[in-house]
């Protein structure tokens, strides 16, 4: 690809500025656009690319868009490790005419979780509906692809959705520098799978002031240590179970010894006993010798940080194409919450407009708009998600 409207270097502030922009816009092109000829093509068919695919077709804006999935879709459909939709984005993907009842899953508080590759299966459905559709299975997104994108007629915007290790924005000539964000807690994280289990869709359990008692390990805690406490969540479906502790950042003599001593059977017998005295009453405790072998655990507790993509959206004015990084090709937490989709379905809540203000953008001015506009909401979810993400997501 050519020549790149910078959006910015830094994850977007006020102040950021905008490269000069080149465009000319032929008498063709003022045709094209008012009968909204927007080509998309979506990199990744994961829940983020899949529900961007049908926000984007809703909009009715486009006249042709086409996925590149690097699987199979039998692989995709039967992923079954578990997602969990919070309150607010089933609303926002509902209003969107995603329709949970015609999806298996269960329902908790106002979250639903289901199978990953159950809601990939219902989105699959969904787009057949869309002739202007296309779904290229088996077919990876590489350099070779994008000289060929670049020849596609008229105005292109092309969605990396490819997840944290994607590669395609990068290709595509996005910054794939990432800023880290502390969110002032500190975590761990232990998984167990129960091959013999069937993957049935489970709530999540929280739990709030815990503390443990390390005094085989010489440390002890005195009701004066200021110690919050730390937060449990037990999640997943019945066969691959996670486990998360966090705490808010504190210096108390535990957290120091979570934090300092790599001690494996110190943490292994933490998890082991969190999850057999708070896991769902129905489901089987874990014996010593399972955790032992089946376990996987952080070996101490971590800083938990969200990663944000300095540069998720650009403008390349030589092949008129709009890039878009979206999910976890744009921010992702480096600690597992049972929520992880759910700050990429927020990034996602500003697609429709920016879709709708880049199909009729004509001028350097409007071009510019959208992207400000897609930055902006970009950093704000990121903002949030610093400052309030771990409360929704673990303390509360
Ligand atoms: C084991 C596990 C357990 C999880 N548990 C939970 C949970 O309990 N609750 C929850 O809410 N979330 C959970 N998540 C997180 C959740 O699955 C992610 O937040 C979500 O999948 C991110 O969606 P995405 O579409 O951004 O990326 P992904 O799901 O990673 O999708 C990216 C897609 O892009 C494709 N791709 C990559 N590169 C290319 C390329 N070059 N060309 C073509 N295709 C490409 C990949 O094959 C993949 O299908 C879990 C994730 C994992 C891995």
């Amino acid at each position: 690809m050519g020549s790149l409207v910078p959006s910015s270097t830094e994850p977007f502030s006020d102040g950021a500025v905008f490269g000069i922009f080149t465009g000319w816009k032929s008498i063709y092109e003022k045709i094209r656009r008012s009968f909204n000829d927007l080509n998309v093509v979506i990199v990744g068919a994961g829940p983020i690319g899949l529900s961007s695919a049908i926000l984007a077709l809703q909009t009715g804006r486009v006249s042709k868009l086409v996925i590149f999935e690097e699987r199979q879709r039998k692989e995709l459909v039967n992923l079954s490790y578990q997602i969990s939709f919070d309150e607010n984005s089933v609303n926002f993907l509902q209003s969107s005419k995603i329709d949970f009842d015609n999806i298996e899953g269960c329902w908790h508080e106002g979250c639903f979780s289901t199978r990953v590759g159950v809601y990939l299966e219902y989105i699959f459905d969904r787009l057949q509906a869309y002739r202007n559709s296309t779904v290229l299975f088996n077919t990876k997104f590489d350099r070779d692809k994008c000289k060929e994108i670049d020849n596609l007629p008229g105005r292109l915007l092309v969605l990396t959705c490819d997840g944290r290790n994607g590669q395609a924005g990068r290709i595509l000539g996005l910054n794939d520098f990432s800023q880290q964000h502390s969110c002032g807690a500190y975590g761990a994280i232990a998984a167990v799978d129960r091959t013999e289990q069937r993957d049935v869709p489970t709530p999540e359990k929280r739990m709030h002031n815990l503390t443990f008692d390390l005094s085989a390990y010489g440390t002890y805690c005195t009701d004066n240590d200021g110690f919050p406490g730390f937060s449990l969540k037990i999640f997943g479906n019945s066969k691959h179970r996670f486990i998360s502790l966090a705490i808010a950042r504190c210096d108390s003599p535990v957290v120091k010894t979570l934090r300092t001593i790599l001690d494996r059977s110190m943490m292994r017998n933490i998890f082991l006993k969190c999850f057999n005295q708070y896991k769902v009453e129905s489901e089987p405790a874990i014996s010593d010798s399972y955790a032992l072998h089946h376990m996987k655990f952080s070996p101490r507790l971590f800083e938990i940080k969200l990663s944000q993509r300095c540069e998720t959206v650009a403008y390349f004015d030589d092949c008129d194409t709009f890039v878009l990084a979206e999910g976890e090709a744009a921010m992702s937490f480096n600690f597992h919450t049972g929520l992880d989709i759910n700050p990429a379905i927020r990034g996602l809540m500003s697609l429709s407009t920016f879709i709708e203000m880049i199909s009729i953008a004509e001028t350097e001015h409007s071009i510019t708009e959208a992207l400000i506009y897609k930055m902006k909401h970009t950093d704000s979810v990121c903002k949030e998600l610093i400052k309030h993400g771990m409360k929704e997501y673990m303390f509360s």
